[in-house]
């Protein structure tokens, strides 16, 4: 299948942690912001350079950490060295994630004109008091400016990230949060229930007794009312935790036909995302990114300073798209590809598994591979098949939504 990369940069400062984050990030680095963006661009370059043919990118994603506390100056030289390094298609997707304390408008026009065009707020929650235990530095004032700027700006395409079942944090108190948010009118949600990670200080907090643990049928309650109410207000549910805007009176201008997966997408479905989820191929660039090209999962060295002194030293040619900062290369061989198309396809609850589609890819039909399987999952009511034009479609069910960890753990087979 001829489809354009993504490209993931992992920009990893934050002005503080926050108490449950778990991600490659660290706080009061960012005396070496310049000389990491100027790292970043070299990295860049090293991919670009590695192959003779001009690679097609048909999405990019500044993540992190805080992508929002780059300049406008850092960002121009990362956008030449990207638009230097790869063919970038005049409709590829360049977003952003932004902590909705850190934007200006200044900031987000620039940005716009850049070529940036969708953002994604790190909202989490309209409550004080749980914006406070989550020790974020935003308040939902900021999240009301950070939106209406974004728009000023030129941004049509914004989602709102959020967080539920977080600890003491009732079904209303989650209802009033999502309430407000959906008022803002964004084009897309991402939604995530909190779980406590071993190393962060809500993991130790939780560990010693000292926070209560959240409740897990409570949380699996949130995310059922949440998929009714947004499927209300017009949003489509396109991935486990993810919704996108497909009806507000034009329902048609919203939506896209994917002729690749012959199906129809809201037009602010996260296409960089959408590429994770059918294992298809990214760059990950920066430090602690995670990568998945030329047949190789792969990832950088995870600090920062380090990453610098590693990409600046340069060094041996290494497998292409892997530089001088991958510390960690996985070959995938032809069934762990198989098996993780499975784990990440299976996570599209509209899309599913096309057995076209995957028999097209890998010379196998569904059942051939995974009957047995499959058999079992449809016995307990996780799973379903359905017709999409000639081709059966393999999907979970509502109750296989919120059962997605025994899903695709039937599909471990080669880890
Ligand atoms: S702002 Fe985001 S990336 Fe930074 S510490 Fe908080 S949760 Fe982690």
């Amino acid at each position: 299948m001829d489809v354009p990369y993504a490209v993931y940069l992992h920009i990893p400062f934050c002005r503080h942690r926050c108490a449950y984050c778990d991600f490659n990030t660290y706080a009061g680095q960012e005396d070496s912001l310049s000389s990491y963006v100027q790292a970043l661009c070299n990295e860049i370059q090293a991919v670009g350079a590695g192959v003779s043919l001009p690679v097609r990118v048909g999405s990019i994603f500044f993540g992190g950490g805080t992508p929002s506390l780059l300049t406008s100056a850092h960002f121009r030289d990362i956008f030449q060295s990207l638009y230097r390094a790869f063919e970038i298609l005049p409709d590829a997707e360049i977003s952003m994630e932004a902590n909705p304390g850190t934007v200006t408008l200044a900031a987000l026009e620039q940005l716009r004109a850049l070529g940036m065009n969708r953002l994604s707020f790190g909202v989490q929650s309209a409550n004080p008091n749980e914006l406070r235990l989550l020790e974020r530095i935003h308040d939902y004032s900021d999240v009301v400016n950070a939106v209406l700027w974004a728009r000023r700006a030129g941004f049509d395409n914004l989602n709102l990230d959020l967080m539920y079942g977080l600890p003491e944090q009732t079904l209303a108190d989650w209802q009033k949060t999502v309430n407000l948010v959906t008022g803002l009118d964004p084009q897309h949600f991402s939604a995530y229930a909190l779980t406590l990670e071993h190393g962060t200080p809500f993991g130790r907090w939780a560990s010693r007794g000292l926070m209560p643990t959240p409740d897990p049928d409570l949380a699996a309650e949130m995310a059922e009312w949440v998929r009714d109410f947004w499927a209300e207000q017009g949003y489509e549910h396109y991935e486990i935790s993810n919704w996108a805007k497909i009806n507000d009176g034009f329902k048609m201008q919203n939506e896209k036909f994917d002729s690749s997966f012959r199906i129809y997408y809201s037009a602010f479905v996260c296409r960089h995302n959408l590429q994770y989820w059918r294992n298809l191929p990214y760059f990950g660039l920066g430090a602690g990114a995670h990568g998945y090209a030329g047949g190789v999962r792969y990832s950088n060295v995870l600090r920062i300073k380090t990453y610098i002194e590693r990409v600046r030293a340069g060094g041996a040619a290494v497998r292409w798209p892997l530089t001088a900062a991958a510390v960690n290369q996985i070959p995938i061989h032809r069934e762990t590809e198989m098996d993780e198309t499975m784990m990440t396809g299976l996570r599209l609850v509209q899309e599913g598994v096309a057995d076209a589609a995957f028999t097209a890819r890998f010379g196998v039909s569904l059942r051939e591979m995974y009957g047995r399987e499959i058999d079992e999952l449809l016995g307990f009511g996780l799973v379903e098949w359905k017709t999409s034009g000639d081709s059966g479609v393999l999907r979970l069910t509502r109750r296989g939504w919120l059962l997605g960890n025994q899903v695709f753990m039937r599909f471990l087979r080669g880890y």
